[in-house]
């Protein structure tokens, strides 16, 4: 009985289904609760393309509000957004007017370069692998110094299509930013995505896992699904990673506070 805490909606027009089928699926996979996190609307024009707009937003919420009270499993609020240097004047605001569950922080760009974008991955043949995950972390220390969100989405991206550091170099520079997490109270999610991806890991790695662990950040548990038949996806892998990292708990939020329960067994 885990948590799905990272569900796509077909407002990011890039995914299928509808909610009501989300909801369903969660309930054939037994899962305990299930929140939806699509894409924010993005007013500085990352990724138009693929998020709802502005104004769209109150459709999010008019989809949502029918399965917020009483469904089974139960269905919370939350949002996907990104971090970049000047997110705030947006974000600030906006995270502040509604009534969300939990905010998920994800870095998926570096300045204008959707590094995890397949439509931009050859971008990645031309740049310094190392130099970039560096940035990738700086990025992600400021994420959690901006006390914006609740949880890291996909902690280790950068390894979407396979490109990595040594792990030496990758733990010399997770460090610091996991420090900053730790100390803004963030958890983790365990993200199963990366398994569908080229990588074909879950993110993030055992490595990053436990220098989280160490940290006692919480952790909680996406399948980042797009469609709903991924709901829940490969979270028996999910689990004995996370006990595998020395993980015996995992968080839950309502209205943006967390508590901590037991793994399941
Ligand atoms: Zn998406
Ligand atoms: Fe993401
Ligand atoms: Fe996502
Ligand atoms: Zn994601």
């Amino acid at each position: 009985m885990l948590c799905d805490y990272h569900l796509h909606t077909p407002l990011c027009r890039h995914a299928d289904g509808t909610v009501t089928e989300y909801l369903e699926a969660a309930r054939r996979k037994t899962l305990l609760e299930i929140g939806f996190s699509d894409h924010a609307p993005n007013p500085d024009g990352y990724d138009s393309p693929h998020r709802m707009t502005v104004k769209e937003f109150s459709l999010y919420q008019d989809m949502l509000r029918p399965l917020l009270n009483g469904s089974r499993p139960a269905v919370l609020f939350g949002l996907e957004a990104d971090y970049y240097p000047g997110c705030e004047r947006f974000l600030q605001p906006f995270l502040q007017q509604h009534p969300f569950d939990y905010i998920l922080g994800s870095v998926h760009y570096l300045e204008h370069w959707g590094f995890d974008n397949p439509e931009e991955r050859h971008v990645w043949d031309s740049v310094d692998v190392t130099q970039t995950w560096r940035t990738y972390f700086t990025l992600m220390g400021r994420l959690a110094e901006s006390r914006l969100f609740d949880i890291v989405g996909h902690l280790d991206l950068p390894k979407k299509f396979g490109h990595r550091p040594p792990e030496a170099k990758i733990r010399d520079m997770a460090q610091p930013a996991l420090d900053k997490v730790a100390a803004a109270g963030m958890c983790i999610e365990i993200n199963t995505s990366g398994l569908r991806k080229p990588v074909g890991e879950i993110y993030p790695s055992v490595l990053l896992l436990k220098l989280a662990r160490e940290r006692e950040i919480p952790i909680t548990f996406g399948s980042d699904a797009h469609r709903p038949a991924e709901v829940g996806y490969a979270f028996d892998q999910a689990l004995r990673l996370a006990r595998k990292a020395g993980y015996t708990r995992t968080a839950r939020y309502s209205r943006r506070q967390k508590t901590l329960e037991p793994l399941p067994e």
